[in-house]
């Protein structure tokens, strides 16, 4: 595996793959990786001839006060696992070489940002979608990979991609899960055992919010106030949102549709977790 830090040496290299015919696929991430992030290698190494990963954990997307300082960060283990993994090139940039001279131009979105996520964090969708919109540029891929883990995040970068003409395809890929249907997630590191047993409580209420639906529940609030006070009988934890929304616009519902989004922010000790389910009703 090639380890480049520095953005001209990988424009270089993957002008010279391209000659050569190969495809390139990409996986954006922040470390400190799990399954989830190498369930994405995989899918990139199936799909193109080429994978490279970064590893930057973007200041842009923290908001004050948030974790970017003590985010988990484990080069050592990141690199051994993606050799593993036969990941062909990291690219590894530090801060100065994104941002060498500070900041001045961002990728807002009017729309999207402003809901779930977007809401307790101003700004974050800012940075996530100015560093993408960098990091495809730089590595410029046929195809980038992205968890629906994020969902929220997915649905910007389709958009932004969009939008601005960026010539990649996205491609969203599964929520990977332990075994006892925790999310995967870096954070996951933060939970003390007791509040990891609570963690639990994001993914239990997916099974909950099935079972209202069979009851015949239909009203989105209902089930809403329900998850919620599932969620609050566990202890450590700390509702940020629970909604159910429309799964392209993200939208509140006001009534049931066939297909809906159903997406959570919880603190839990000091980890604050995201997850998401899509329901079909039948
Ligand atoms: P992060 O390092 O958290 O920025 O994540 C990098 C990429 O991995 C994003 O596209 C995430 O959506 C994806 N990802 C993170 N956790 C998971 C997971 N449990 N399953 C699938 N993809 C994930």
């Amino acid at each position: 595996m090639q380890v480049v830090k520095k953005i001209d040496e990988l424009r270089n290299i993957i002008k010279q793959e391209k000659i050569k015919g190969n495809k390139i696929g990409f996986v954006p991430t922040m470390g400190y990786l799990h399954d989830g992030h190498l369930s994405l290698i995989k899918k990139s190494k199936e799909d193109n001839d080429v994978t490279v990963c970064s590893i930057f954990v973007n200041p842009t997307q923290f908001g004050p006060g948030e974790d970017l300082d003590k985010y988990p960060r484990d080069i050592e283990r990141d690199m051994k696992l993606l050799k593993e993994n036969k990941c062909d090139i990291l690219f590894y940039p530090d801060v100065k070489e994104m941002y060498p001279n500070g900041f001045y131009t961002k990728v807002t979105l009017s729309i999207l940002t402003d809901k779930l996520c977007g809401k307790s964090r101003p700004g974050h969708f800012d940075g996530v979608a100015t560093v993408v919109t960098k990091l495809i540029n730089i590595v410029n891929p046929d195809s980038a990979y992205f968890g629906m883990k994020d969902y929220q995040q997915l649905l910007v970068i389709k958009r932004v991609v969009e939008d601005l003409n960026l010539d990649v395809n996205i491609v969203g890929c599964p929520i990977v899960r332990e075994n006892d249907g925790l999310a995967m997630s870096s954070r996951n590191v933060y939970l003390t055992e007791k509040e990891r047993e609570s963690a639990l409580s994001l993914s239990k209420s997916f099974k909950l919010v099935s079972q209202l639906i069979e009851k015949g529940i239909k009203n989105p609030q209902e089930i809403k106030q329900e998850v919620c006070k599932f969620i609050e009988t566990h202890p450590f934890t700390k509702i940020d949102y629970v909604e159910l929304v429309d799964i392209d616009t993200l939208e509140n519902l006001n009534e049931l549709k066939d297909k809906f989004l159903l997406a959570l922010a919880v603190f839990v000790g000091k980890a604050r977790l995201i997850d998401n389910k899509i329901f079909e009703i039948k």
